[in-house]
């Protein structure tokens, strides 16, 4: 019976595995093979004189990435490793693979991030690569179970959508029949209502997508949102929760993923609960002490003034009362002082990782928000009438998964992250 490459140890007498041939190395006499499968690396040697010919026979013909079954005894030898190795009794190729191959799985030969994606099934058979999607599959169930286990029913809302949630131009437009359409930037509006469906809190993880004109580390055009939306619920305990889940994820994958976090050589420490919450002024505060482009009441936080308050607090932060006139919307003014809302943003110290807020809830205010922001009522009212039929409270947020997972493994790059990539230049594979 075929074991994972883990499985098998130098107390194992026997072994069949099948994995892809990541070495060959020939010294005469002797030659070795790694073959890797997703759970690890073991060496196979063969002794020319002491192995079955037909062994040898396929042993000279087998390629560097080709699929090959080995069956054969194991021994304890401490060079190898973990420490045990396979002489074969029986090697046949199961699939070959063309050389040369377009890409080094074994890392020897460095390949820049556009030769990478252009044959990533390639790339992420690399150990390395491997473990961030091991990592990043983690990071989702964990946030799934989290928000279930906290009373969240998991929806699904429509990508192909009549108007834009913010308006802007951060659409893509698509032909759809007679009409024209457009991808969703965000399932903002349907989130909110399902709170006027009853549903009291929802969660979602899917696509959005989003017109980023120009390439950057952090933007995808094709992002992963995990969204939260919670009735009966202000803008602080939706922080609380955003918080909880964060921790719990690190949590997750700190336990279970001991090995994936090994191979990236990472520190994963747990961020510490609670986060600080900065309001926006004293934000720009801080960074007008460290950028030269100084920020004014009404900027939004340049990318070198997220890193300069990061570098202050040092650890994972809230900014929070924002202008309302730099918020969406629908994110509600303080009664007393509405010229600040009840939005806040997540921050790592290296970037934004989530935006939130407690929404309006009060149909009038909210058409008078959307007046205020240029655009009309009218193209809203699929949204806005669930707001005259028993609206409740509600506040949430939306996370980019993409830049969790960036962030906890100290990427470089958020195309690291997601495994087919769609900037302004890539559209394949
Ligand atoms: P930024 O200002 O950093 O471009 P944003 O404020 O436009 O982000 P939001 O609309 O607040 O983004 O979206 C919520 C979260 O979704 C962001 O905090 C981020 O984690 C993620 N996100 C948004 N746009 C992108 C994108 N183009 N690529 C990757 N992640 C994104
Ligand atoms: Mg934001």
């Amino acid at each position: 019976m075929r074991l994972p490459i883990r499985a098998v140890t130098p107390k194992t007498e026997f072994a069949e595995i099948i994995g892809w041939v990541h070495e060959v190395r020939d010294l005469g006499g002797l030659s070795f093979f790694l073959i890797r499968d997703r759970t690890g690396i073991i060496q196979v040697t063969i002794p020319k004189k002491k192995v079955p010919a037909e062994v040898l026979d396929t042993a000279r013909n087998v390629s560097r990435e080709s699929v090959v079954r080995v069956r054969g005894r194991v021994k304890a030898i401490e060079k190898a490793p973990g420490g045990r190795e396979i002489v074969p009794e029986e090697l046949d190729i199961i699939s070959i693979a063309e050389s040369p191959l377009p890409l080094d799985v074994a890392e020897k030969v460095p390949a820049e991030m556009d030769t990478r994606i252009d044959s990533r099934f390639l790339d992420v058979r690399k150990p390395r690569v491997r473990a961030i999607f091991f990592i990043r599959s983690m990071v989702t169930c964990a946030a799934m179970e989290f928000l279930a286990s906290r009373g969240c029913i998991n929806i699904t809302t429509p990508k192909i959508v009549a108007a834009a949630t913010e308006g802007g131009t951060e659409l893509f437009p698509i032909a759809y029949f007679e009409k024209e359409a457009f991808m969703n930037q965000s399932p903002q509006l349907y989130k909110q209502m399902m709170m006027a469906a009853g549903f009291e809190a929802v969660f979602e993880i899917g696509p959005i997508f989003r017109a980023e004109e120009h390439n950057t580390i952090r933007h995808l055009n094709e992002a992963t949102s995990l969204d939260v939306e919670v009735s009966f619920a202000d803008h602080n305990d939706v922080m609380d929760l955003l918080e909880d889940l964060i921790v719990h994820v690190y949590g997750c994958v700190r336990e279970t993923c001991a090995d994936q976090i090994a191979e990236l050589g990472v520190d994963l420490t747990v961020p510490a609960k609670p986060f600080p919450r900065i309001p926006y002024t004293e934000a720009i505060d801080i960074a007008n002490r460290a950028v030269e482009e100084k920020l004014s009441f009404g900027d939004d936080l340049s990318p070198a003034a997220e890193r300069a308050i990061g570098d202050v607090i040092g650890q994972h932060y809230f900014i929070v009362d924002w202008p309302t006139d730099i918020r969406p919307y629908y994110a509600m003014p303080y009664p007393d002082r509405p010229e600040f809302c009840k939005a806040f943003d997540l921050m790592h110290p290296r970037m934004e990782l989530s935006s939130g807020a407690q929404r309006i809830h009060d149909h009038d205010l909210l058409v008078a928000r959307i007046r205020a922001k240029g655009l009309s009522p009218e193209s809203f009212e699929f949204y806005l009438r669930t707001f005259r039929y028993g609206m409740p409270p509600h506040a949430g947020w939306g996370l980019g998964i993409e830049r969790l997972v960036m962030t906890m493994l100290d990427l470089s790059n958020i195309r690291e992250a997601v495994l087919f990539p769609r900037d302004r230049h890539r559209l394949m594979p």
